[in-house]
């Protein structure tokens, strides 16, 4: 199964991408984390896409194309996989879909988790990362064991430079403005699944289960 999460900055396509990815034991594959590994190893791609990270913009396409299209065509995405964060774009949409076709295929679902903005701005100041494994926490929501301890790798966990309030604002024009004309682009493909993600984890994950079927 081939699966696209969609949805604003903090909607929770982190937190449901690793359920979906183990549901159906398919890889997750998050741009995001991608980026913030080769930011941590000081990679030259990391620096790259770090200054406009943490100005809440989007990196340019040619940086992102090339990286998914490499990454899904490895042996581990055969059965398929769950992309997190990717595509951002109409142009990175459009890679996506080139990509699939050159080897006969399709992707199967676009999961919307749809959440309004006020909520967005709440959620996001309490989010915790662990950069080390990508794992993602909330203070209130999904705390971990331990305060500030990763549950899975024991890293310590960090609120993101780019989850300040004034960057999340930016991201989210960022989003209406480049992001969320794919909800109509994968409607019009009739593979759009909507779910709503100011549910607790539990039932938006349900729900999402119940669209993609076993
Ligand atoms: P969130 O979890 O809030 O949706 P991500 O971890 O997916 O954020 O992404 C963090 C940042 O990494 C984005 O704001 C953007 O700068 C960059 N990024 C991640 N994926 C993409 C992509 N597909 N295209 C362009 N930039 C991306
Ligand atoms: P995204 O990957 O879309 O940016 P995350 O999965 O990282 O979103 O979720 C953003 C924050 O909101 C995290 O702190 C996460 O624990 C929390 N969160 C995710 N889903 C929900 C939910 N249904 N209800 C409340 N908080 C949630
Ligand atoms: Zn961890």
């Amino acid at each position: 199964m081939k699966v696209i999460m969609l949805g604003a900055p903090g909607a929770g396509k982190g937190t449901q991408a690793v359920r979906v990815a183990a549901a159906y034991q398919i890889p997750h594959i998050s741009t995001g984390d991608i980026f913030r590994a080769n930011i941590k190893g000081g990679t030259e791609l990391g620096k790259k896409a770090k200054t406009f990270m943490d100005a809440g913009k989007l990196v340019p396409d040619e940086l992102v194309c090339d990286l998914v299209v490499d990454r899904i065509q490895q042996d581990d995405c055969k059965n398929g996989y769950v992309l997190d964060g990717f595509p951002r774009t109409i142009p990175q949409a459009e890679a996506l879909d080139a990509a699939v076709a050159a080897i006969g295929d399709k992707v199967d679902y676009a999961v919307d988790i749809d959440v309004p903005d006020e909520e967005i701005i709440t959620r996001m100041s309490g989010r915790r990362a662990c950069l080390s494994c990508g794992a993602t926490y909330h203070t209130k929501f999904n705390p971990p064991k331990a305060e500030g301890v990763c549950d899975t790798c024991g890293a310590a966990l960090v609120l993101r430079d780019d989850d300040k309030p004034e960057t999340v604002r930016t991201r989210l024009n960022v989003y209406h403005e480049q992001t969320q004309p794919l909800i109509d682009y994968y409607n019009g493909k009739g593979i759009l699944v909507t779910v709503d993600g100011t549910q607790n984890m539990d039932k938006v994950f349900s729900d999402i289960k119940e669209k993609l079927g076993e």
